[in-house]
């Protein structure tokens, strides 16, 4: 009786669930036991992505009368990453389509979707790389539209987007044939007009729902308009597009960091002769976490050196997965050679961080050109 009633005590000392707890929380019971099958291609996780919806991983940064603040779903997509780098990227995906809904000024398409994609009932991505990549001079824009009485019909397809299935949704942007000028909007993959082509097998991601996309002149209604025109929204939406993928990286260089702890013991006394310690990659990941969230408040800024800043964080996230991960291979040695030790997916998954848009070679170009 009395430690019961003193567990109720304990009970009520303790803080209240944040959002990035529990996510942590559903990442080690229900996402580790799926992260190998997700790995090898054979698990879509649709379930876990729901349910990660359901605590509020994908709706804390919606923005609220005016302001929004990525913090929170940054942090979450960290706890995840920390299990599964695949799986941060889809969470990625789906806190970008989320980004999308919440920032249209389409009220027709706000009534349509309300919160279903914030809270995991719908799940969904982009397939702005091509976009991203047009808007920089990297390459043409894919798909191609014209107005149509109550919409639009588009035509094109992009080569990968992911966290796709039947009966998910993701923003993309096409360019009009009829008259200058990008639109954004939701492709719903349910239309028949729409192809999913499952992908060649990766390197890594094979289980993110990852899939060729064809529009064989699908009718755009109004109501899934995002922007018309593109440019000003894409403007708005830029920066938090590009912030929120440091999740994916915290994530993974964490993991990174604890695999090198866990070889401390019994292979320590050799891991010291490595240039690249645990403790050079804590510094690091709390100098991109502190960057990372004080950005991350502020994420409509205007301001050309917030932008950059943006860039140069994204740039380093990128190389510090990659030499975490490159450091933890290196520490594991030929025990983390083996297919069943999980730092040869980190080391595969750091690359994704590295070449997903905008990728490394993009975000230098950017800076190069800004
Ligand atoms: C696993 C995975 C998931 C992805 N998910 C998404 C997503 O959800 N949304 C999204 O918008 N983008 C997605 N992408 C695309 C990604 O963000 C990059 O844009 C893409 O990898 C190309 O970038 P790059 O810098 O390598 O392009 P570059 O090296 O500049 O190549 C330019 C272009 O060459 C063409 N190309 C290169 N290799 C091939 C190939 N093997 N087959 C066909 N064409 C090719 C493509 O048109 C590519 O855009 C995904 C890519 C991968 C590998």
């Amino acid at each position: 009786m009395g430690s019961l009633a003193l567990s109720r005590v304990e009970a009520l000392d303790q803080p209240a669930p944040t959002i990035a707890g529990e996510v942590a929380r559903i990442a080690r019971e229900q996402l580790a036991p799926l992260a190998a099958g997700i790995d090898a291609g054979s698990v879509y996780p649709a379930e876990v992505l729901r349910q990660f919806g359901e605590v509020g991983a994908w709706g804390s940064h919606m923005p609220h009368e005016g302001p929004a603040d990525l913090r929170c779903a940054i942090q979450a997509m960290a706890a995840i990453g920390e299990v599964c780098g695949a799986t941060a990227f889809m969470a990625w995906c789906q806190n970008t389509v989320v980004w999308y809904a919440a920032n249209s000024t389409n009220m027709k398409l706000a009534k349509r979707f309300g919160d279903g994609f914030s809270t995991g009932r719908l799940l969904g991505g982009t397939g702005l790389s091509n976009p991203m990549k047009s808007f920089f001079g990297i390459e043409k824009l894919k798909l191609k539209g014209r107005k149509v009485e109550g919409g639009y019909i588009v035509r094109g397809a992009l080569p990968w987007v992911s966290n796709l299935g039947p009966d998910h949704y993701f923003g993309t942007i096409f360019e009009r044939e009829d008259e200058p000028g990008p639109v954004m909007f939701l492709a719903d993959c349910s239309d028949p007009a729409i192809t999913l082509t499952p992908c060649k097998p990766f390197l890594a991601m094979d289980g993110t729902g990852t899939y060729g996309v064809q529009f064989r002149d699908v009718f755009v209604p109004d109501e899934l308009i995002l922007a018309d025109p593109a440019g000003p929204f894409v403007k708005k939406i830029r920066a938090g597009f590009i912030l929120l993928q440091a999740g994916m990286a915290l994530g993974l260089i964490r993991d990174c960091i604890n695999i090198m702890d866990e070889v401390g013991g019994p292979l320590g006394h050799i891991n010291r002769y490595l240039p690249q310690q645990p403790v050079h990659f804590r510094d690091l990941a709390a100098e991109l976490e502190a960057e990372t969230m004080a950005l991350a408040r502020d994420p409509y800024n205007e301001e050309e050196t917030y932008w950059r800043k943006v860039i140069a964080l994204r740039l380093r996230a990128g190389e510090a997965s990659v030499a975490a991960a490159h450091a933890a291979m290196l520490h594991c040695g030929a025990r983390g050679y083996l297919r069943s030790h999980r730092v040869q997916r980190r080391l595969r998954e750091a690359y994704f961080v590295a070449i997903v848009t905008p990728a490394t070679k993009q975000l230098r170009k950017m800076l190069a050109d800004a």
